[in-house]
């Protein structure tokens, strides 16, 4: 919530308050986290009385295509009259665009089901990490948000090495308890949240009825960019000295899939500083 709000403008302390609606102490920590992680700079704009700032450094801003793909699957699944909407103009070519996910090779729309990938020198398992911290199951209310569905996915820790899992073929029960090493109970009620939102949906095992694997919707699928442009930026800003974990490519092209959020209207890489924007709120559309 804090880095939508530093995307819709948002600078100061107060801002980011009042925005997000989060508690004093809640957003102070965070933006401390966000400082202590590189991300920000707490930068003076106003001497008398001293006043500060936060300002994304390269390592923020390089999270905008992960905006931007999140936005797009805002746009695509999560439809509801009176949430937030935001127009975007791709200053470049001066058209309202609505940017998608794209291989910069060849500028065809990324699936999960056109790239192949096989494991490289830097692979690892991640731990899972137990924290006495309880998820927030606030649904904050939506007029805030741009990302409020999204977010409620890809923020929990759990549900995304449950995606992990299931993005690279590992879909049965017992099998994605092994790999992400997820206590049993937590997997089965993030499971059946996952299916509640419609990104994924039970089938029985081919040649195996008793068994059921859990399968990604097209609702489920489209989170894919979102995922990639993750890895990217872990690959950019925290690489493994042995190499990326991930080879993939895009098997439409042949080449490696790079992702790139481009101009629905121009087919160039929309960046920071070549977008502006402006808010409405949505009536219709479903
Ligand atoms: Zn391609
Ligand atoms: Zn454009």
């Amino acid at each position: 919530m804090i880095l939508e709000s530093y995307w819709l403008g948002v600078r100061r302390f107060d801002e980011f308050c009042r925005q997000t609606k989060l508690l004093k102490p809640v957003v102070s920590d965070r933006l401390k986290k966000l400082i202590d992680n590189g991300c920000f700079e707490k930068v003076v704009y106003q001497e008398k009385p001293k006043r500060f700032e936060y300002r994304g450094t390269e390592k923020f801003i390089d999270f905008f295509p992960m905006a931007l793909a999140m936005l797009y699957w805002e746009r695509q699944w999560s439809q509801k009259p009176g949430k937030l909407q935001i127009i975007l103009t791709h200053k470049s070519c001066g058209q309202q665009t609505e940017p998608f996910p794209a291989c910069k090779s060849c500028k065809e729309t990324i699936t999960p089901l056109d790239v192949s990938w096989k494991t490289g020198p830097g692979v690892g398992v991640m731990e899972a990490k137990y924290s006495p911290r309880r998820r927030q199951n606030n649904k904050t209310d939506s007029q805030t948000n741009l990302h409020d569905e999204i977010i409620q996915i890809i923020g929990d820790r759990w549900a995304m090495l449950i995606l992990r899992s299931i993005f690279t073929g590992i879909n049965q029960f017992q099998e994605i308890l092994k790999v992400t090493a997820i206590a049993s109970n937590i997997l089965s009620n993030r499971l059946s949240e996952l299916i509640d939102e419609g990104i994924l949906v039970t089938k029985e095992v081919p040649n195996d009825s008793r068994r059921i694997e859990y399968k990604l919707t097209k609702k489920g699928m489209s989170i894919y960019p979102i995922i990639l442009s993750l890895l990217h930026w872990g690959d950019k800003w925290l690489p493994s000295p042995k190499g990326a974990p991930l080879l993939l490519t895009h098997k439409l092209c042949g080449n490696p899939l790079q992702l790139q959020m481009i101009c629905s209207e121009c087919e160039k890489e929309v960046t920071p500083d070549e977008t502006s924007y402006s808010i409405v709120i949505s009536h219709s559309r479903k």
